[in-house]
């Protein structure tokens, strides 16, 4: 390839000016360690991708992570696993058999499901709140989330070690990391943001986007108290969920496709393990066909 001259200088003049800025702004978008002579270095999607996934790794760890073969697993496979691609990315998923009504998102892909979520809402109500995590990893919300929990200091040095480049961070700092994630801190314009990707995601693969208004229902009953044992972390934040029904339900309404919901019929609560069809080893008694 070849640079011209005044090009070159235009390069260089703008790449100290760079760094220059990068010395001063140590907060904002970039983080200088200028004091030991180290380059400036960005934040990228990668570095946060990275801290991600180890936090994502001792979240899955110390948490209850439903089999392979666990039914809600099954379940959530069957909704999810045309979608690990999905706008570029690269998703996985695996469910907390936890009671909490929760799902959150990591920037590494990285998208967990509580079990408590799948017992209220039906498929399409789920994959309303797919939509709404992906959005959050399309959007890089949890970029964001990681900078604001570790705090200037910690990335500094996180930086600063092994070459530059991200390094394995501290168990409480992972830890911390992995609450910030998990109770959606997430700010008010972000929310927005991710109800509408969910509202285009339910659209782009015709699903029924009134779902949209109707998890949101779901999740506000949740949290007028709606069951005192009950922790409900997801879109716990601003706005809240009625105002963000609201949202959904006029955006469908503009579209015209509003129709108010109904819950689809098949099992929304898993029952346990489903006794192993036929194919079982263990000779089985047959039962009287029920005619
Ligand atoms: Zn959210």
């Amino acid at each position: 390839m070849k640079v011209h001259k005044y090009n070159l200088i235009l390069i260089i003049f703008l790449l100290g000016y760079f760094q220059s800025y990068a010395q001063g702004n140590l907060g904002d978008r970039l983080l200088g360690a200028a004091a030991g002579g180290l380059k400036a270095l960005t934040f990228t999607n990668e570095d946060a991708a990275a801290l991600s996934l180890q936090a994502i790794t001792k979240l899955d760890a110390e948490n209850p992570v439903a089999a392979k073969t666990d039914p809600y697993n099954i379940r959530l496979s069957r909704l999810f696993v045309k979608h690990v691609s999905e706008d570029g990315l690269r998703l996985n998923y695996r469910v907390y058999k936890l009671k909490d009504i929760n799902a959150f998102a990591g920037a590494d892909g990285s998208i967990r499901v509580f079990q408590g979520l799948m017992d209220i809402m039906d498929d399409n109500e789920l994959l309303a709140v797919i939509g709404h995590e992906i959005g959050h990893v399309a959007n890089q919300d949890s970029k964001d989330a990681i900078r604001a929990s570790l705090g200037k200091q910690a990335l500094l040095d996180a930086a600063a070690s092994q070459s530059g480049r991200i390094a394995a961070l501290t168990d409480s700092q992972l830890g911390q990391m992995g609450r910030v994630m998990w109770s959606n801190n997430h700010s008010r314009s972000q929310e927005n943001a991710a109800d509408a990707y969910s509202y285009d995601f339910m659209r782009r693969h015709g699903y029924n986007v009134n779902a949209l208004e109707s998890a949101f229902n779901l999740i506000a009953k949740g949290d007028n108290g709606g069951g005192s044992n009950i922790i409900t972390t997801l879109f716990s934040s601003h706005p809240d969920s009625a105002e963000r029904a609201a949202t959904a339900k006029n955006r469908a309404i503009a579209d015209g496709v509003y129709k108010p919901y109904v819950k689809i019929v098949t099992p929304v609560k898993v029952k346990a393990p489903v006794k192993a069809p036929v194919k079982a080893k263990v000779p089985v008694k047959k039962r009287p066909r029920k005619r």
